[in-house]
This record gives C-alpha cells, structure tokens and sequence, in this order.
C-alpha cells in the first residue's frame, strides 16, 4: 500500500478535501493508494479560483505564459523518474515507456511554445484596417483519459494557457495520481488559479460539463462519452472540443518486405497493449502475403514479454482497468463463440487485468472484434484482393480517427491514403503525431482538433477590429 497522500491542486493550493477513493494497480488488481475525491463544492472553488486568475492571466504578455510552460515541462524533466515509477503503478505500462510518455509530454508543452497566435488583417485600405485577433475564452475544463493521462493532459495545458486561458483540469479517474503529483510539483510555476487539478469519480466529469463557470470543454475520450459532454455542452452553448474513439485499418499491399514491416505492424497495433486511440484495430493484409505475415505476427506475439510494468524486460503491461479488460475478454468470448480462429500470443500472469496478445484469423467484416473499437490486444486481420473492395472496407465505420497504407509503390499508397475517410493517414509509418500537425478524427472519432496553430486557436474567439485611417468623427 502507498501511504503517499495526494491532492487536488486550487488556487495555488494543495487541498486534501474529506473524501478519498481507491485506486488499483492494473497489474494486481488491488488498491494500492487513495485519491483525493471532489464534489461540487471542490469544484466550485476550482471554478473560482480560474475565473479569479483569468483577467490578469489573460492581460498577461504571451512570453510569460511561454516561462510557465517552460516551467511545467521543467518540473516533468526534474522529477521523471520519481513520476514514472507512479506513472508504471496506477497505469501498468512498463517503466520506460511511462518515462518515454511523460519526456513526451515535456518535449510537447515546450514545442508548444514555438507557436505563436496569429494576428489576420482582411482588408488595408486607405480608409480602413481590419485585424482579426484571436483571443482568450476563459476558464477551460479539461477532461483526460486513462490511456496517455500525462500527454493528453499536456496536449492541453500547453494551448489553453499560451492563448491566455485558465484552466481546471480532470484526470481520469483509473489514473488521478501522477497528474496530481505533477501539479504539486507545478504549484508555484504559474500565477495561483492559473491551473487548477481536481480528481473524483464518475459523477465529477457531467458535473464539469455542465458547470456554468467553463467557457470550453476541451475533451478526449470515447465516442459514446464525447456525445454526451456535448449534449451538456449545448445548454449553455460552451465552445467544445472531442478528440474520439477510433477503429483504424492499415492496409499491407503485397509489395511490401514482410520480415522488414512485421515488427512495425506489431507495434502500431500493440503499442500501449493496444490501448491508443490511434492503434490500427483492423489489418487488412493482401491475400499474396497474408499467410507469411499472419504466422510473422504470431510469431512476434509469442515473442513478447507481457506481465507487470515494474519488472525488467516486459514489453507490455496488462489493461489499465477492469471495466477495459472485461470488454475486452467479451470480445474474445464473443469471436470464440462464434467460431473464429484466434491465434494467442505469450502466457501471460494470472493474477491482474491481463490478456494475452490475440490476433484473430481473417474474420468476416461483420464480426464485432471487426466493427467495434477493441482498445485492447485483439487484432483481427483480414485479407483482401482489390483496392477498391479494401478502401471500400476500411472507410464502413462509423470512425474515421486515423489510418495507415504500407507499400513500396508510394504513388500507389498516397492515392489509396488520400481515398481513406480518416483525419490523419500514415504512409509506410505509425502512431505518428507532432506538436506542429493537427490531429482531428472525421466521421465520430472527433469535433474539432488538437495541435498545431489550428488546436491552439480552439482556445480562442476570433475578435475582428475594425481601425480607420481617416477621420469620419470630427
Ligand atoms: P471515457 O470517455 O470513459 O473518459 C474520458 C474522460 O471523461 C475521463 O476523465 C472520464 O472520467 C470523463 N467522463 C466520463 N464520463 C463523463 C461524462 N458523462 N461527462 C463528462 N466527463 C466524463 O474514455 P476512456 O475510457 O478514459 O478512454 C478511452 C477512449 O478514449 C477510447 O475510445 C479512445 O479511443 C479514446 N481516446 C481518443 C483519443 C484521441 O485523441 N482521439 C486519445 C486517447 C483516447
């Protein structure tokens, strides 16, 4: 048991309030440390203490809320080992790859610096000038996911405050504890109010979309929950973003060297123990290779150390909760049931949410391990023929997040990534993003976008000023 005592960071302040709740390690499945637990009156004075901190804050020079930024990626890089070793414990992802997630988000929030907030003028005439200006909403509620708590947070802190907004940001609540121990680390790197942590259950998050203090909802998470925050958001016509599930293809033509993109068709589905929303979820494998990647990826899923985080040499932790891993092994049971092959990879512990790597054996397209978002290790693959009958395939989903096109022929693979109905498409490569490049999912994987000069400008309000050059007053 972790005797650490976490808190909510309001107002510049550590507050412990009076309730707790539990928090599991995934690759036990047992409590191993409270949470702080905030209701409405916690979350009121979050409200507060951002609304109060919004006028300076926002009057404030951009290059002091770069310094803050600064500041924050600092106190990530300072503390990166004592963080990943709590990031490994409520999340299960091994070591390295939890300090590789929060190097990222430092990396991220600095990058975010080299952005700057466009000035627009429309028309310069003799008579007349017209800027547009984009400027600040004011307090932002921030809604994280479990999958990349410490990145996706960062993904906004960085724009919200650089455009001059305050924040209250919400972890979700399999994994409040690193994000709340980077705020304690943060306290004094912005202005008290500035940015604001509160962590609690599920009731927390609808209480948040609908508070009347919040003048955006910044959210990631799943299609069905994103629907909901923006029915709440309606009310009082909030400015929203939803970055959304997914249920990516990649599509392998047969000129591709088998041995040479196996273990990068590996990761890109097993990254995370599959649980990123970019993860392909569906590999739609030419038939003239499908056999000899197939028994490549098995091979591959054999090969890989699955078990606890914190143990050297695992590859991939379990599924980071229970809710997740029992979804995921209905899906199994589900393909079992109706009679589909699966091809398991590793033993894996018994004790914990964990679920060994599973590749199901060329599926038919109407399966749910097909239609549904896994986010989690069961990959089925599936094989094709025809161009038009693979695009047609991967584009019938409600999704439309992110996709991918493996070929040696790169003509050949830009025209079938420019037929996919995805908001990003990777070209012999995956689970790429950047700082600089918008990610924003079509279809319901999203609404809206994040990164890149046009996600921080969904922190903003265009403000057009229309300036004379001629006297018409006197
Ligand atoms: P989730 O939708 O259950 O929860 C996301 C966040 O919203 C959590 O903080 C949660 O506490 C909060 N929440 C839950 N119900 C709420 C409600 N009614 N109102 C307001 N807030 C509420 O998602 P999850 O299970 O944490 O994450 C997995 C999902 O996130 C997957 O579908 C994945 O594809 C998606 N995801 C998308 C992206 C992207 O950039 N598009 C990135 C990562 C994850």
């Amino acid at each position: 048991m972790n005797t650490e005592s976490f808190c909510h960071l309001i107002g510049g302040q550590c507050e412990t309030g009076n309730a707790t709740m539990d928090v599991r390690n995934p690759a036990t499945g047992e409590v191993f440390a409270q949470a702080p637990k905030a209701g409405e009156a916690l979350l009121n004075a979050a409200v507060t203490a951002a609304t109060d901190a919004f006028p300076a804050w926002s009057a404030s020079p951009i290059d002091e809320r770069k310094k803050v930024l600064h500041a924050i990626a600092g106190a990530i890089e300072e503390q990166v080992d004592e963080l990943a070793s709590l990031f490994t414990r409520e999340h299960g992802r091994p070591v390295p790859a939890a300090k590789a997630e929060l190097l990222g988000a430092a990396m991220w929030l600095k990058a975010t610096t080299m952005l700057d907030i466009p000035v627009e003028v429309t028309e310069d005439t003799d008579d007349r000038r017209i800027e547009v200006h984009h400027v600040p909403l004011g307090v932002v509620c921030a809604l994280v996911p479990w999958n990349f708590p410490i990145l996706l947070a960062a993904w906004k802190i960085g724009p919200a405050l650089l455009a001059g907004n305050t924040l209250v940001l919400k972890p979700s609540p399999f994994t409040p504890l690193t994000t709340l121990k980077l705020g304690e680390l943060i306290r004094d790197a912005a202005p008290a109010g500035v940015i604001n942590i509160i962590s609690g259950g599920d009731e927390l998050g609808p209480m948040m979309t609908s508070h009347p203090g919040f003048a955006k909802i910044s959210f990631t998470g799943s299609t069905q929950t994103g629907r909901k925050v923006m029915e709440s958001a309606s009310r009082d016509l909030k400015r929203i973003t939803l970055e959304l599930g997914g249920n990516d293809a990649s599509i392998i033509f047969p000129d591709v060297d088998v041995e040479k993109v196996a273990e990068q068709l590996f990761e890109g589905a097993f990254h995370n123990t599959a649980q990123v929303c970019v993860a392909t979820k569906r590999m739609y494998i030419h038939e003239d290779i499908y056999d000899a990647l197939r028994d490549r990826l098995a091979q591959l899923a054999k090969d890989a150390k699955v078990g606890d985080g914190s143990q050297q040499g695992t590859r991939f932790g379990p599924i980071q909760n229970e809710a997740q891993y029992r979804r995921v092994l209905a899906l199994i049971e589900d393909a079992k049931a109706s009679g589909l092959t699966l091809i398991e990879g590793a033993d894996v512990p018994e004790k914990g949410y964990f679920i060994p790597l599973t590749l199901v054996d060329n599926p038919p397209e109407d399966a749910k391990v097909v239609t549904e978002e896994a986010f989690g290790p069961v990959l089925p693959l599936l094989k094709w023929k025809d161009v038009d009958d693979v695009v047609q395939r991967a584009n019938d989903t409600e999704y439309g997040l992110a996709g991918a096109v493996w070929s040696a022929n790169i003509e050949q693979a830009t025209a079938t990534a420019h037929r996919l109905d995805t908001g990003t498409v990777w070209i012999n490569q995956c689970l790429q993003s950047t700082p600089f490049t918008p990610l924003a999912g079509a279809k319901q994987s999203g609404f809206g976008q994040e990164n890149g000069v046009d996600g921080l400008l969904e922190f903003t309000r265009p403000k057009a000023v229309y300036i004379p050059k001629t006297d018409t007053v006197t």
